[in-house]
């Protein structure tokens, strides 16, 4: 099973891609996480990176695809995957459909999270990321906070703040999406792939209805 996440920036789309990537067993691919990977190696193409990432703007089609590309050709991938943060434009979306039909696979769901502007200001300002395994926590939130301060629950790895979790970074992040992101929604409808989901609810309703709306699609066909 392939599915695309689609949401705005801090809309909760790895919290969901990590939740459903263990209930299906398939593979969380988050372009965002693969680039903070890369980063650690400090050679010249992490430091292009961290200043693109700190800056909010999306980094060019062409490293991106290299990136994905032979992130998809692993073996993991076989049963299926679960893409946060890619495609992020019209273009990208006809780049992984190319690849797709190069791989003889397709797209089964894309699943497209809306969630108000000032819902994602409060999640952005809480959000603290495992710096290990990737796991979202929010302090704000009762639900998704980690049991002890800091600390990630599952590999007790330190927790961090993402350094492009800023306003500023922010503001500009969202701009990214408006302009280049959203017109991806319209793209798969017509498609005939999009599912919205209200995303503006707590993380367990919020995998129900995605559950629910693949078990629908299952019994129609
Ligand atoms: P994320 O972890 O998905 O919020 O992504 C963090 C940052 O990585 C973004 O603000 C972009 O700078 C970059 N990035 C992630 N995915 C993509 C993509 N598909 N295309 C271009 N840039 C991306």
């Amino acid at each position: 099973m392939n599915i695309v996440l689609l949401a705005p920036p801090a809309a909760g789309k790895g919290t969901q891609a990590l939740i459903l990537a263990k209930k299906f067993g398939i593979v969380h691919i988050s372009t965002g996480n693969l680039f903070r990977e890369r980063i650690k190696v400090g050679d010249d193409l992490g430091h292009r990176l961290a200043n693109i990432l700190a800056s909010g703007l999306l980094v060019e089609d062409e490293i991106v695809l290299q990136i994905l590309a032979s992130r998809l050709e692993k073996e993991d991938c076989q049963n299926g995957f679960i893409l946060d943060g890619f495609p992020r434009t019209v273009n990208q979306g006809e780049l992984l459909q190319e690849l797709l039909n190069a791989q003889n696979r397709k797209l089964d769901y894309v699943f497209y999270l809306n969630v108000e502007k000032e819902t994602l200001e409060k999640r952005v300002s809480g959000r603290r990321m495992c710096s290990k395994c990737g796991k979202i926590y929010n302090i704000y939130n009762p639900s998704s906070k980690p049991e002890k301060d800091g600390i990630c629950d599952i590999c007790k790895s330190e927790l961090v703040i993402r350094p492009d979790d800023n306003i500023e970074s922010y503001s500009k992040r969202y701009n990214e999406y408006q302009t280049k992101t959203v017109p991806l929604i319209n793209y798969y409808h017509n498609n005939n792939l999009l599912y919205e989901i209200d995303g503006d609810r707590n993380v367990d309703e919020i995998t129900e209805e995605i559950i629910s709306v693949m078990k629908r699609d299952e019994l129609n066909d």
